[in-house]
């Protein structure tokens, strides 16, 4: 079959009443990216939005669509005039493509009050010539195996029966801007992309501690900005914070069974600067509650202790298959469980308190003075850009 359009049901956005100009203007910015070079032109109203097709092929372009937020679905479609003789002619092509032994239903959406004939004369007359030219296809209005629908509008008739679901969720841009915590793990790059799914834009942050961790695992944490980046059409900027003198004070001075807590505490200080600096109004991470003991409510309390700034954990209550299947989904999950250890992985304590006391963490923390080597963190960053040149940007504004 030939298609002509693509039309695009909006998610959430159908919500909004007064601003929805605002998110439908930044949908189609996300729209023009993602087709550059493809030629085709993008038609944007108030309740949808049609791809007009030139010589690109319908599935093609709606690969690129499943990637942006705000599509709720899509179909391909053919624009017909307002003719009985179009409409017949239309569903009998696409049972071209149906399936031996299956069954059918027509739909017809009547948006043309205006349109002579009713909604089952049309329904009626499209059916019986569908049955009427082909051998093996029965009416199931029901639970049919394929629903051919005809809209019939003011300017024309749209006739479909192909919806794919897409992503859902707000066009990007549109929900202000989070600073993921990225590890190397399965689960940052997850909780940055389900945030990015509502509308918000994200710059990372990646704590290394060389030489104890590897050039190959700050590597795998820029593979995963490239595939991010990638996924989504937003250009990531990722920001390497230098941890190895951080990492070995805290080993040194805080008692093993604290010194996650304090690691925490310290990387999400850093985070809270490097926000203010980027813009980001929230610190995002990818936290499981009960996965490991750093991630227990109490942990988490006292962790959360060190910055006023909302920590979202969109991952909190899934179940790790549910994370695993979502990052094969995204295409991070390849990357991510490549072997090289991140540098918490490496000074990792025997026993970490599932219940750490805030009192004992700040105790122990006031006789170290965190804050020179925080400032020194700070000035080392590197940035790294994907698809662009590491800028080593400084930070001296935060000193
Ligand atoms: P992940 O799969 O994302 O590594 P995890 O289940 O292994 O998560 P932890 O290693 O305890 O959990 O880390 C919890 C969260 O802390 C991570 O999801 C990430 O957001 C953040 N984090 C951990 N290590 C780093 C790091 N080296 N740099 C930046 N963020 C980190
Ligand atoms: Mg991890």
């Amino acid at each position: 079959m030939k298609y002509d359009h693509i039309l695009i049901r909006y998610g959430e956005m159908t919500l909004k009443s007064r601003n929805r100009k605002i998110f439908i203007d930044a949908l189609r910015k996300r729209l023009n990216r993602a087709l550059e070079g493809m030629d085709v032109h993008i038609k944007t109203t108030r309740d949808r939005a049609y791809i007009v097709l030139g010589d690109e092929d319908a599935y093609a372009v709606i690969g690129k669509l499943k990637l942006i937020s705000g599509i709720l679905s899509v179909s391909p479609v053919v624009r017909i005039e307002k003719t009985e003789a179009a409409m017949k002619e239309t569903a009998l092509e696409f049972t071209a493509d149906f399936d031996a032994d299956r069954t059918f239903k027509i739909e017809v959406k009547r948006a043309d009050k205006t349109f002579p004939m009713e909604t089952h004369d049309i329904q009626g007359m499209i059916g019986a010539h569908v049955l009427g030219n082909t051998d093996d296809l029965t009416v199931n209005v029901r639970q049919p195996d394929y629903k051919i629908t005809a809209e019939i509008r003011r300017e024309a008739v749209y006739m479909y029966y192909d919806t794919i679901k897409c992503l859902g969720g707000l066009p990007l841009g549109t929900g202000g801007k989070g600073l993921l915590m990225l590890s190397g793990g399965i689960d940052s790059p997850v909780a940055g992309l389900d945030v990015m799914k509502k509308g918000v834009e994200i710059e990372a942050v990646h704590f290394h501690s060389p030489p104890y961790t590897s050039p190959e695992a700050t590597e795998k944490v820029k593979k995963l900005i490239d595939i991010m980046t990638e996924r989504t059409g937003y250009d990531i900027k990722l920001h390497i914070v230098p941890f190895t003198e951080l990492q070995t004070t805290l080993y040194d001075r805080i008692p093993d069974n604290l010194s996650m807590t304090s690691t925490r505490r310290v990387m999400l200080k850093i985070a809270e600067r490097l926000a203010g600096t980027t813009g980001a109004e929230a610190v995002i991470n990818g936290e499981n509650l009960g996965q490991v003991a750093s991630q227990t409510l109490t942990s988490m309390y006292a962790i959360n202790e060190v910055t006023t700034l909302p920590v979202l954990r969109p991952l909190l209550t899934l179940e790790k298959n549910d994370i695993v299947n979502m990052a094969k989904q995204f295409g991070t999950y390849e990357t991510s469980i490549l072997p090289y250890e991140d540098c918490c992985t490496i000074f990792k304590p025997k026993s970490p308190k599932t219940k750490p006391s805030l009192e004992k963490v700040r105790k122990f923390e006031e006789r170290v003075d965190f804050e020179p080597l925080i400032e020194k963190a700070l000035a080392g960053i590197e940035t790294y850009i994907p698809n662009g040149q590491d800028e080593d940007e400084a930070f001296e504004d935060l000193l």
